[in-house]
């Protein structure tokens, strides 16, 4: 049964801010419930410390004896904190990590029982995983799949459970998670990017991409958020007529954090610190109700990890707090949805950023190297890039004027803009002596003094550099981030072995040095990525015109964005890549398809049960009533009622006419979701229930909002938006 909307109202009145208990410094707490570094030095053998250190910096395996040795050693700690049973904590397709615990608790044959866990159980375990979406990949090959340790991401204790990041393959090796693709991505670019960083500096052995993602989410009461199916069960409200104020007074963004709130955020950061997640930054963002959190940039596989242990830690202390966390990209009509920007660069083993200008010409045209590279990567794949984060939910944001466009673009700036310019007059071939020095002195020389000030920032941008790094934005707040990385990675890392070729053939065969080589290439790699790069304004139809004219993509739904990524040229960069076979990407694109099937599914029988079982119901018993007073009047005035009941009338008769159209729209759209269910090709489903199933939403949430207009506030039973987003 759910709570009436008045209940949830009282009791969410009747709440008070739970008071935190601090319990010390950050950086004392920082990492405790972690497996990191320092447990390890203080836990493992030389040998066995030395074995996970080359299997982290050099992809090393490490042999099954040293893996008992570890196994013993998480043990023995995990125990010492608490722990009761262990898990392999992975990253299914269904975008949302799983586990499956299982005690260390064990018998021995004679019936004594004992702690247990080996090397067996830490490297491999086979979870009963035939329910995880695998687009077909199980059927195919072989049912089973297993989980194999991760040892790039420390092991971490949640609650009692000791928590193993693992890859989830099947027995064939195919992936069957987000997580594997993006470690051979993340292989692939620290390769291509170590080979083009040696130009610069002989020292550089290994290169990591890093991100920093910053997640916003919306807080809703919870007794608030249970009187509405819709958000439970499709994350978003799929009715509520706007409140009286929305954001128009721009009064929430950084605004005082509600106390409700920051205690929250509080005890969530306490606890996000034990896991070793560095969150720094936390703020009001621009809608009610709407925060935002940002921890450190990390190394990227470790950030998504952290990203995604982060959002399972937010519903739990929400919980405590009596909050609903809403990570979906639009939970809200006429109001700003979430995102989750990921900042991305590429650090080497000697500390550098290489999206960072230097002190020295040399440091800086490796900047240019990088940042020009990174450009025309994203210009040729810049379909593919925003496949990357297609969903049900986020189609609701992309290109809604608050968040990027559908389209891609990247912003740099006026001042790198001139920068390009100039590179882009350089003479091909061999340079002059002079044209050296004026490139060296004048243009590269420049830009860390450029970078000081390049402070403008385009918010409309979808891809933009913001002095030291990229910010992708069009992300959606709920989105794995292993899947825009993955994509982002495996094209930089393509890019840079195109590049890098391409430098090594100027310089055997037309005998030049490998300044004027790079030079040479970043030219023609300017000019020919320039219709990527757009400083104006995103949200634009003049630019929607013009974007068209670059012969940029515009895909506004999820069907046809992931349409790329079986194209012949996708697939062929994810092979030869070594990052997905063609099976895994074809899995891929199947279960996006199957998602967003689902999930608007799923949006489309909420709509029936709101319409039948709560709004039309309750519009026709204010009708009634209505026609009772209306009754009433003309037995009391037979000869003027018409009069005295004239605006009552109206009432009832607008009811009428919502109630009339609303029914029907719900049952066109019920008669196209049969429809669509009987389409065996999944495409076509997914574009028949995108097209003629979704426009319907729209229409019935018309209707349902005038009538939440119309019957009185008291009868009314969803919590309307000015209480879930301005209760607090
Ligand atoms: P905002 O975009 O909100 O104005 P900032 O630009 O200061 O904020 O930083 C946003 C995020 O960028 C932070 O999470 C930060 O850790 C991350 N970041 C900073 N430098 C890098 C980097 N080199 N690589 C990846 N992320 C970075
Ligand atoms: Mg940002």
């Amino acid at each position: 049964m759910s709570i009436t909307r008045f209940a949830a109202i009282a009791s969410s009145n009747n709440r008070k801010a739970i008071p935190i208990e601090e319990t010390g410094r950050r950086s004392e707490l920082f990492g405790t419930k972690v497996f990191n570094q320092e447990r390890m030095l203080q836990y493992l053998t030389k040998d066995a410390l030395n074995s996970v250190q080359g299997a982290i910096f050099s992809g090393t395996q490490i042999d099954r004896k040293i893996a008992d040795q570890i196994a013993e050693a998480m043990k023995t700690w995990a125990i010492a904190m608490g722990a009761t049973h262990y898990t392999h904590w992975f990253q299914p397709l269904t975008g949302a990590t799983a586990e499956k615990h299982d005690a260390f608790f064990d018998l021995l044959p004679n019936g004594t029982a004992l702690e247990k866990f080996g090397g067996g159980q830490l490297v491999q375990q086979e979870p009963d995983a035939s329910s995880f979406p695998s687009g077909g990949i199980r059927n195919t090959f072989e049912a089973r799949g297993y989980t194999a340790w991760d040892p790039t991401s420390p092991a971490f204790i949640y609650g009692a459970t000791l928590c193993i990041p693992t890859v989830f393959v099947s027995y064939t090796g195919e992936a069957l998670d987000n997580k594997a693709p993006l470690l051979r991505a993340l292989h692939a670019v620290d390769e291509a990017a170590t080979a083009v960083a040696k130009y610069f500096d002989k020292n550089v052995t290994k290169v990591h991409a890093t991100l920093g993602w910053e997640q916003e989410y919306f807080l809703i009461d919870k007794a608030l958020a249970n009187s509405r199916p819709d958000l439970i069960l499709a994350g978003r409200t799929l009715v509520g007529h706007a409140a009286a104020k929305g954001q128009q007074l721009d009064d929430h963004y950084f605004g005082v954090i509600p106390l409700r709130a920051i205690n929250f955020m509080r005890d969530l950061e306490m606890e996000c610190t034990k896991l070793g997640i560095p969150v720094k930054t936390r703020h009001n963002e621009v809608a009610p109700n709407q925060f935002e959190l940002a921890p450190v940039f990390e190394e990227a596989n470790l950030a998504v990890d952290h990203n995604l242990l982060l959002m399972d830690v937010m519903e739990k202390i929400a919980e405590r707090h009596h909050f609903k966390v809403l990570f979906h990209e639009k939970p809200f009509a006429d109001i700003n949805g979430s995102g989750k920007h990921n900042n991305w660069s590429l650090a080497t083993n000697t500390g550098v950023n290489l999206l960072s200008p230097g002190s020295t010409p040399m440091k800086n045209l490796q900047f240019l190297t990088f940042f020009v590279n990174t450009i025309k990567a994203v210009d040729t794949y810049e379909e593919l890039l925003r496949s990357s984060i297609a969903s049900a939910s986020n189609d609701y944001r992309l290109g809604a004027n608050e968040a990027p466009p559908a389209i891609f673009s990247i912003f740099i700036g006026e001042q790198l803009s001139e920068v390009m310019d100039e590179l882009e007059g350089v003479s091909q071939g061999k340079l002059s002596p002079e044209e050296k020095t004026e490139l060296k002195l004048n243009v590269v020389g420049k830009i860390p003094e450029i970078m000081l000030d390049n402070t403008d920032r385009n918010r409309t941008s979808p891809f933009a550099f913001t002095g030291n790094k990229f910010e992708m934005r069009g992300v959606g707040s709920k989105t794995n981030c292993a899947k825009p990385m993955t994509v982002l990675n495996t094209i930089v890392a393509k890019q840079l072995i195109d590049f890098k070729n391409e430098v090594d053939v100027l310089i055997d065969k037309k005998q030049l040095k490998k300044d004027e080589a790079i030079f040479n290439i970043l030219r023609e790699y300017i000019k020919s990525s320039k219709r990527i790069r757009f400083d104006g304004d995103g949200y634009s139809e003049d630019w929607a015109r013009e974007a068209k004219k670059r012969k940029l993509s515009n895909n506004g739904s999820t069907p046809e964005a992931v349409k790329i990524m079986t194209s012949k040229d996708s697939l062929e960069l994810f092979s030869s890549m070594n990052v997905m076979s063609e099976i895994e990407v074809k899995a891929r694109q199947e279960v996006e398809l199957e998602t967003y099937i689902l999930q608007t599914q799923i949006e489309g029988r909420v709509y029936n049960e709101l319409v039948y079982n709560h709004i039309i119901p309750t519009a026709l018993n204010y009708q009634n009533q209505l026609i009772k007073n209306v009754g009433g009047l003309k037995e009391i005035y037979s000869d003027t009622y018409e009069q005295m009941a004239a605006s009552q009338l109206e009432i009832i008769e607008s009811l009428s006419r919502h109630i009339g159209e609303v029914k029907k729209i719900t049952d066109k759209m019920t008669e196209a979701r049969k429809t669509a269910n009987k389409l065996k090709d999944i495409t076509r489903k997914a574009h028949s229930y995108g097209e003629i199933v979704r426009p319907y939403f729209d229409e019935i949430r018309y209707h349902c909002d005038k009538l939440e207009q119309l019957v009185e506030d008291k009868s009314w039973p969803l919590a309307k938006y000015r209480e879930l987003l301005f209760i607090r």
